[in-house]
């Protein structure tokens, strides 16, 4: 057998419920491996070594006992840091939070844990998840275990890590411009945004509310599928969450079966920007996909390249609205109350010393594009902008069954190189932005490697809860291209 921690979950799973090993052991040498290597990749900002044991202990007595166990009881999942989990901190990555431990768990981390999943601590992320490289974490950036000296991407850069780096078999992500699919591209590993109020946002801490998104992060397609069947479902906490089944994407995932099915390729994503080994990877995944007897059109999708603008004027509003709660008055932290100060110089030091630089930014942004006399000009262009992106898909899914794009424009780009060059790190997330304006299921999956060595990934977009053509398509062109790039051994699965 393969060293545990470069099992799947799926197998991991399987190998606890049949008491092969137990879950003790497989916690354990996830455990160890994070000992190992996370001084060098800072995936975790908290590791919940004890309480990880503790429940593993218990699942394990479960089993003993008969008692029945769910598809991924035992199996260790990590979290990305701005999901409560009662007795350990939930910081977001920044200043502002750090310490805290919530009072609360949220819906993702409450249906982990009655799933009996072991919960091995908190990943690193761009503060309050506003980025794309985990720079911008108060907490130091994780590091690309494909290449020390890159990004791992972001805002969901430590959970895309942990995973290529072996230190969990699966991630909880939250996707708000890219964050679960842009990490999971330059990682080679595979990431899913399902459709927008398919999981749950309770307990999820809010950069923008309409385009937040939480989701599974796993190393194959099953296992990305039977964590989101976990975390999925309705959730009355959530005002946005659907009333609807959550669609059978574990099925979807052992069906890489794309005969007959209609595959539509966005024309405007491609050329000028795109890395040729992206656009190489891309291309060949897509005939691969029609070696299997998919039908291929380029489908034009004319409002996409204004998407990326509109994204940075409605995210930034919302942002703006959303970080006023960081008062310093109820929770967090609080600078200079001296007993002399004003409330709102207490607060004006407080968010000053909290907050870093990106999310400063954005409050700015966002506080002027809402601003009256500007409001129009700026949010509400942008908002009009994001209707016509929704018609884009409409007219697209009515000709086709899925919509696909390589992932990002690049493989994983260089420590440093978002912070000088802006830009470099908003146009990371140029090809995953359009499902967040609309709500639609996407995901990112390994498609091999570009000149440079390091991974690429190719996004698979369908229609609001169609969820489980998203992942027919990805376990075909897992099966496909395994033989060019397998994350894992057949051994392992
Ligand atoms: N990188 C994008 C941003 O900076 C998306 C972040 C996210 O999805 N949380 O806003």
């Amino acid at each position: 057998m393969s060293s545990l921690t470069s099992l799947t979950a799926a197998r991991l799973a399987a190998l606890i419920r049949t008491g092969e090993v137990s879950s003790e052991e497989v916690t354990r040498a996830h455990l160890d491996q994070i000992a190992a290597v996370d001084d060098r990749v800072h995936a975790f900002l908290h590791v919940d070594t004890d309480r990880a044991l503790e429940v593993a202990r218990r699942v394990d007595a479960k089993r003993r006992a008969g008692a029945p166990l769910g598809p991924l009881a035992g199996v260790p999942v990590a979290v990305k840091d701005l999901f409560a989990y009662v007795g350990a901190p939930t910081t977001c990555g920044s200043r502002m939070l750090e310490n805290w431990c919530p009072p609360y768990n949220a819906a993702v981390t409450e249906r982990v844990l009655a799933a009996d999943m072991v919960i091995l601590g908190k990943t690193n992320l761009d503060e309050f998840a506003m980025g794309s490289s985990t720079e911008t974490s108060a907490f130091g950036p994780t590091h690309n275990p494909w290449d020390l000296a890159r990004v791992p991407g972001g805002s969901g850069g430590g959970s895309a890590a942990a995973l290529a780096a072996l230190e969990a078999p699966v991630a909880l992500g939250s996707d708000t411009g890219g964050s679960i699919r842009q990490p999971a591209a330059v990682t080679g590993t595979v990431g899913i945004k399902p459709t927008y109020g398919g999981v749950s946002r309770y307990g999820a801490v809010a950069m923008a509310s309409s385009l937040d998104q939480p989701g599974p992060c796993a190393r194959t397609v099953l296992d990305a599928a039977l964590l989101h069947q976990v975390i999925g479902g309705y959730d009355p906490r959530d005002a946005t969450s659907i009333d609807a089944p959550v669609p059978d994407v574990v099925a979807a995932a052992q069906s890489p079966d794309v005969a007959g099915m209609k595959i539509g390729v966005v024309k405007e994503f491609g050329g000028e920007g795109f890395e040729p080994g992206v656009e190489r990877r891309f291309h060949e995944a897509v005939a691969a996909l029609a070696g299997a007897g998919a039908e291929i059109v380029e489908v034009s999708c004319p409002y996409f390249p204004l998407a990326l603008g509109a994204y940075y004027l409605i995210m930034p509003s919302e942002v703006s609205s959303n970080m006023a709660r960081f008062d310093a008055m109820r929770y967090g932290r609080r600078v200079g109350d001296d007993g002399t100060r004003s409330v709102e110089d207490v607060m004006r030091a407080s968010r000053g010393a909290g907050f870093g630089a990106e999310v400063k930014r954005r409050i700015i942004l966002g506080t002027y594009a809402l601003s009256s006399g500007y409001y129009d000009a700026y949010y509400g262009s942008a908002q009009k902008v994001r209707t016509l992106i929704i018609q884009d898909f409409r007219a697209a899914f009515s000709t086709v069954d899925v919509l696909m794009s390589p992932s990002t424009p690049t493989t994983a780009i260089r420590i440093g190189e978002p912070l000088t060059d802006l830009m470099a790190g908003y146009k990371a997330d140029l090809c995953t932005i359009p499902s967040n304006l609309a709500g639609i299921p996407a995901g990112s999956f390994p498609a091999g490697l570009s000149d440079n060595g390091l991974p690429v990934g190719v996004q698979v977009m369908a229609p609001v809860l169609a969820d489980d053509r998203v992942y027919r398509v990805g376990s075909a062109l897992e099966a496909l291209l395994e033989p060019r790039f397998a994350p894992l051994t057949k051994e392992a699965r």
